[in-house]
Order: structure tokens, then C-alpha cells, then sequence
């Protein structure tokens, strides 16, 4: 389980977050939805450790959150988050070697072997077979978001963070997307957070749905509070 515990986030003396709290179940996919600027990827950057609250706590399974992103926690951006200098197949392995070398290490004989074995099979559940040597300059926006998703299921997160995965894409390449990530969910042991902005995709896809909203009033006020959670509609149970 993820806990939010009365989470600030300041820059400098923009107050982003205030006092938001959070119980993730485990397996729960939570869709985080709410206006432009109101702080959902600065959220989901705190879930991956690559910014630190100003105040509060977030732990994992009752324990504070790792100060560094780690193997348990991976994520897919909006823009493709995948390398182009290497090729479908060797983006995949990138996942691997995360997982596996703590980034640094690579991986060598046979266990790179069975790490190859398994990035294939990744790849073909993620409908790229027949990719694997393609770079991702010769992939579809589709593909990329498909490659990405393989290279961060190739270190079997347990979280996987999604922000707005799918916004670039065609509404029907999106649809099949949406197919893959309900699959994806439903045979992995995962817990997912992802921002959107299209509400339909929230509700489709999440088990939560949880809004960030910042007080309506004038702006002079406004930019003196931050965003809280003001809705939060529990859809499902979560698996
Ligand atoms: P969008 O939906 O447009 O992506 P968002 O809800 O994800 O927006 P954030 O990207 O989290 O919002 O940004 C929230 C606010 O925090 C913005 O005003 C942004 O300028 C500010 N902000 C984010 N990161 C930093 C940073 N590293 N330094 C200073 N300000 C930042």
C-alpha cells in the first residue's frame, strides 16, 4: 500500500500541494485527474522520489518511501520515454538491466540470455513481435507509448506511475492502448497511478478516481493556497 501522509510541496514560495493524503490499496488502479498546473506530476514525482515533500511523509508498505527511484517503481511519461539510439528490444533490456544491475551493472552470459528470452515475450505481449530491431524512430507514436510500457514492466515494478501515457495518441490507437493497459493490470500484481486529463479514460480505466483542485476564488487568493484532493470517487474494489 502507498500512504500520503499530509504531503506540502513548496517552490519556493509557490505552494503546490497542501496537506494531501492518500491510502493506495495495493492492486488499486488510481486515475488522478484535475486542472492544468495544479501539481499531478509534481505528485506522481514525489511517488518516484525525484522530488522530496517539503512536508509530510509517503511511505510503501508501512515503510518510508526509497529516497532514490528504485526497481519497484516504474513509470511511463506523456512524450515517449524511450531511448532512440537503441533499438524495440534494446530498450526493453534497459528495463532489465535496472532491475537486475541497479543501473550501473550490465548484464552478461546467461543471464542476459534469459533477459533477452523475456524481453521478446514482453514485446510480443505488448503487440510489437517482429519489432524487436527496429528503432523507435521507425515505430509509431502507438508503438513507442507500447515500447515504453514494455521497458517499464521489464523491471516488474510494483507501482507503475503513469503521467498522461496516452495523450498524444490518435483516439483509436488510444482505445487499443487502454485495451493492453487493463491487461497489463489485470495479469501483473501492480499497483497503478496515473495522471489524465480526459476524464472518460479516468473512469474507464480506474478502479479510484481522485481529483486535485486548487480553492476557487480570486487569483490574488488563489496562489496562496495549494492544491488539495477534493473528490475522490472509489469505482471498484480493487481486484
Ligand atoms: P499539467 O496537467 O499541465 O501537466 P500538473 O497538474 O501536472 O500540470 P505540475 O507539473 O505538477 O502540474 O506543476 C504544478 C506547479 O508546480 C506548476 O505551477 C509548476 O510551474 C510548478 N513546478 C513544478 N515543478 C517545479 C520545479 N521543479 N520548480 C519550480 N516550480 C515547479
Amino acid at each position: 500500500a502507498i500512504s500520503v501522509r499530509n504531503v506540502w510541496k513548496e517552490f519556493g514560495d509557490q505552494i503546490v500541494l497542501e496537506d494531501v493524503s492518500i491510502e493506495i490499496a495495493p492492486r488499486a488502479f488510481v486515475a488522478l485527474v484535475g486542472p492544468s498546473g495544479c501539481g499531478k506530476t509534481t505528485f506522481l514525482r514525489m511517488l518516484l522520489s525525484q522530488e522530496q515533500p517539503s512536508r509530510g511523509t509517503i511511505l510503501v508498505d508501512d515503510r518510508p518511501i526509497a529516497k532514490e527511484p528504485d526497481a519497484d517503481r516504474g513509470i511511463v511519461f506523456q512524450r515517449y520515454s524511450v531511448f532512440p539510439h537503441l533499438t524495440a528490444l534494446g530498450n526493453v533490456l534497459l528495463g532489465a538491466e535496472f532491475a537486475g544491475a541497479k543501473a550501473t551493472g550490465r548484464l552478461f552470459g546467461r543471464a542476459r540470455a534469459a533477459a533477452i528470452e523475456e524481453a521478446r515475450a514482453l514485446l510480443t505481449e505488448v503487440g510489437l513481435a517482429g519489432q524487436e530491431e527496429k528503432y523507435p524512430a521507425a515505430l509509431s507514436g502507438g508503438m513507442q507509448q507500447r515500447l515504453a510500457l514494455a521497458q517499464a514492466l521489464m523491471r516488474k515494478p510494483r507501482i507503475l506511475l503513469l503521467d498522461e501515457p496516452f495523450g498524444a495518441l490518435d483516439p483509436g490507437i488510444r482505445a487499443e492502448i487502454h485495451g493492453l493497459m487493463r491487461y497489463v493490470w489485470n495479469s501483473c500484481d501492480i499497483t497503478v497511478v496515473m495522471v489524465t486529463h480526459d476524464l472518460s479514460e479516468a473512469f474507464g480505466l480506474g478502479t479510484r478516481v481522485v481529483a486535485f483542485e486548487r480553492p476557487r476564488g480570486r487569483p490574488e487568493e488563489r496562489a496562496r493556497y495549494g492544491a488539495r484532493i477534493t473528490r475522490d470517487f472509489a469505482l471498484w474494489p480493487p481486484r
